[in-house]
């Protein structure tokens, strides 16, 4: 006999839970199934977001900065106080503390909402059956009308530099280091290559990022990507573009790497070597071969605008169908799948998904970029607002940054607002809620903004769009 369910979710990561709680809200009997498990041995929900990424990451990204602005930015404040100290055991723990509270919090959210959650692993049997095996490895077949598939990604392995989890780190590793590296190597300037650049120089590290590509941050308003980069630089993030790696060989020490760049062959040695050069769907121990899942050739599962396989009754979502490998992204397909098994119509919005790099200062978009706009073929207008001029970043110490205002020159309409700058992840919210409306670049002219506040940089790039900013020179006439 096998337990029934309405629904099984397999995987405990935000593609999951987050559309287990949903079903359970719904008055359907669900069950989600999550596989993980910490460095410690024990299970946790909530995936590579909350125990190996996302939010480990944000713990270490805030704290490395207190550290440095204790160093750097007290003085210029009127603080005197010694050369600060750095326990990195003491920060690792924070860190730790704040995961554990998050990923504990969703067992509770279980109970509240009626779900199941079993630790251990799940395996397709086909026809809505699903084997689950228990981390002691007890066996239990469970079945139900719709099966999710949420089981995400994982680091992409290179041959040419493989982990090995000492010298050679994936990101996971690179969140749990016990000592500051003196020189940090890193191949990939993408989002997990800055950010944790970032953390590991404000610590002290001298850090080399190695990029393939000749562009840096291609996804982002080139305006955008290129203040960006001057930060970097000036903090002493050392980013080589047109850096092909041809090889990494680890040795007992230290770590050597081999690139080629202008034609010519270089070598670097580091003390350990993170490789952040993308991530891949995850379907391990899934039985996806057995039942005829069908995969696309990247390994991502195929499906459908309502995130249907090829299999009847199931189902997947977050990262292992692809698109951007955004936590809030898996969160609301998880939602919406399950809102549509009710019978509702929700969708998600794929032209209005928030990115967000952590650094300091922040880079944050959502929309198109000019670039992109061109390509696409709008006759574009665009609007530029320096944080220099804005009395809270002058007042918090953070005065740089630009924020881009991307709009449509016929309609009017905001395609695409570009940020880099103090905060600027929370000030881009207010940009979804726009351009979910539909906002024009005049309705956000017309929005007044608290002053002081940081938002009024967007408000003087919406106002700059048609010449109109009242705190800079504008280039063009007003209209
Ligand atoms: P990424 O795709 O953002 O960047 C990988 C970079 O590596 C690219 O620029 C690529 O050109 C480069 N690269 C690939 N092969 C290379 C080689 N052989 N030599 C040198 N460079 C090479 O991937 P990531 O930074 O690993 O992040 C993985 C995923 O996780 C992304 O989808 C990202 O959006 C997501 N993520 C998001 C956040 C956030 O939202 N703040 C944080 C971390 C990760």
């Amino acid at each position: 006999m096998s337990e029934t369910y309405d629904l099984i979710v397999i995987g405990g990561g935000t593609g999951g839970y987050p559309a287990a709680i949903r079903a359970g809200q719904l008055g359907m009997k669900a069950v989600c199934i999550n596989a993980w498990l910490n460095r410690d041995g024990k299970p946790a929900y909530g995936g590579t977001c909350l125990n190996a990424g996302c939010i480990p990451s944000k713990a270490l990204l805030e704290s490395s900065e207190m550290f440095h602005r204790a160093g750097h930015e007290l003085a210029i404040h009127g603080v005197k106080v010694s050369a600060p100290k750095l326990d990195l055991a003491a920060m690792q723990a924070r860190k730790d503390k704040i995961s554990a509270g998050l990923t504990g919090g969703i067992g509770a959210l279980f109970k509240a909402n009626g779900v199941t959650g079993l630790e251990g692993t799940a395996r397709l049997l086909g026809e809505g059956k699903v084997e689950y095996t228990s981390h002691g490895g007890e066996k239990k077949v469970l079945s139900a009308k719709h099966i999710i598939v949420a089981t995400g990604s994982e680091p992409v392995n290179l041959k040419i530099a493989p982990f090995d989890h000492t010298r050679i780190c994936d990101s996971w590793d690179a969140l749990d280091f016990t000592e500051v590296p003196q020189r940090l190597g890193i191949i990939g300037a993408g989002v997990i290559g800055v950010e944790l650049g970032s953390v590991w120089a404000r610590l002290g590290a001298k850090v080399t990022i190695l990029e393939a590509m000749p562009g840096f941050l291609p996804m982002v308003d080139q305006t955008i990507a290129k203040d960006a980069q001057r930060q970097y630089a000036k903090q002493g993030l050392d980013i080589r573009l047109g850096a092909k790696v041809l090889g990494a060989k680890a040795g007992s020490k230290d770590v050597k790497v081999e690139y080629e760049s202008d034609g010519k062959k270089q070598s670097e040695t580091f003390d350990k070597l993170i490789v952040a050069v993308g991530r891949r769907p995850y379907t391990g121990g899934l039985n996806a071969q057995g039942v005829g899942l069908e995969l696309d050739p990247r390994g991502f599962v195929k499906v459908d605008r309502q995130y249907r396989t090829n299999l009847p009754g199931v189902y997947a979502t977050g990262d292992v169908i692809g698109g951007l490998m955004l936590a809030h992204k898996a969160i609301e397909e998880g939602v919406a799948l399950v809102e549509q098994l009710h019978g509702e119509k929700t969708e998600v919005n794929y032209n209005v998904i928030p990115s967000v790099i952590y650094t300091a200062p922040e880079v944050a978009w959502v929309g198109l970029s000019e670039e992109q706009a061109r390509a696409a073929g709008h006759e574009v207008k665009t609007g530029v607002s320096p944080f220099a001029a804005n009395g809270r970043a002058k007042a918090l110490e953070a005065a740089t940054g630009t924020v881009k205002v991307i709009s449509d020159a016929k309609s009017d309409r905001i395609l695409g607002v570009h940020m880099v700058g103090p905060y600027v992840s929370e000030i881009l919210q207010s940009v979804v809620v726009a351009l979910e409306f539909g906002a024009t670049t005049a309705d956000l002219q017309l929005t007044m903004h608290g002053h002081p506040t940081l938002a009024e940089a967007l408000h003087e790039a919406y106002l700059a769009v048609d010449g109109r900013a009242i705190h800079a020179i504008n280039k063009k006439k007003a209209a």
